[in-house]
Formats: structure tokens, C-alpha cells, sequence
């Protein structure tokens, strides 16, 4: 079964309407901090996290609103944001919960 994803504006539909962005990396760091080799992994680098991932979606077949979702990448599927324990880097998704 292809992924679900639940966009803010459109609802549950086909996870192939949708264009994946990345991991959510969080605020751009400050140029004065980073060389153009740590840029590089900065934009193109990626932790390719086993569990829960905070990513960017865009509905390009639909709405086209950028968001971002939490999607499990054991499972394939979106999930609730974590809880607290699981995003101190237990690596565990427990608590979290589907969409349907
Ligand atoms: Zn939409």
C-alpha cells in the first residue's frame, strides 16, 4: 500500500499527489559559521533516520501548500508528531499514533 498523507488544507489522499522535500532541518544555521563543504552537507546531506522523521511535503497535484509531516520510515507511514522522550533521541516511536 502506497503512503497516506494528510495534508493540512486537502485532507487524507495518495501519497503520489505529493513531492517529497527533505528532512526538516530546522532554521537555516549562520553563514558565518559554516564553510561551503558543511553547506553542502547542510542542503544535500541526510541522516536517513530509522523511525520517526520530521520531513517536508508538498501537495503539487493538489492544494500546493508546503507542510511538514512526521512519517515513519519503519512503517512507511505518517504519524503524529513524537512525544517528548521519542524526539530526546530514544529513537523510539512509542506514543505516536497513525493517521487514518
Ligand atoms: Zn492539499
Amino acid at each position: 500500500m502506497s503512503l497516506l498523507i494528510q495534508c493540512p488544507l486537502c485532507g487524507n489522499r495518495n501519497g503520489y499527489e505529493f513531492r517529497y522535500g527533505g528532512e526538516d532541518k530546522g532554521p537555516y544555521p549562520d553563514d558565518r559559521e559554516l564553510g561551503s563543504a558543511d553547506w553542502y552537507d547542510y542542503v544535500h546531506g541526510s541522516a536517513c533516520t530509522e523511525g520517526v522523521v520530521k520531513e517536508w511535503w508538498c501537495h503539487r497535484l493538489g492544494c500546493g501548500t508546503w507542510f511538514t509531516i512526521y512519517r515513519d520510515t519503519r512503517i512507511n507511514r505518517q504519524v503524529q508528531e513524537p512525544q517528548e522522550s521519542a524526539r530526546q533521541g530514544t529513537g523510539q516511536a512509542s506514543g505516536a499514533g497513525k493517521i487514518q
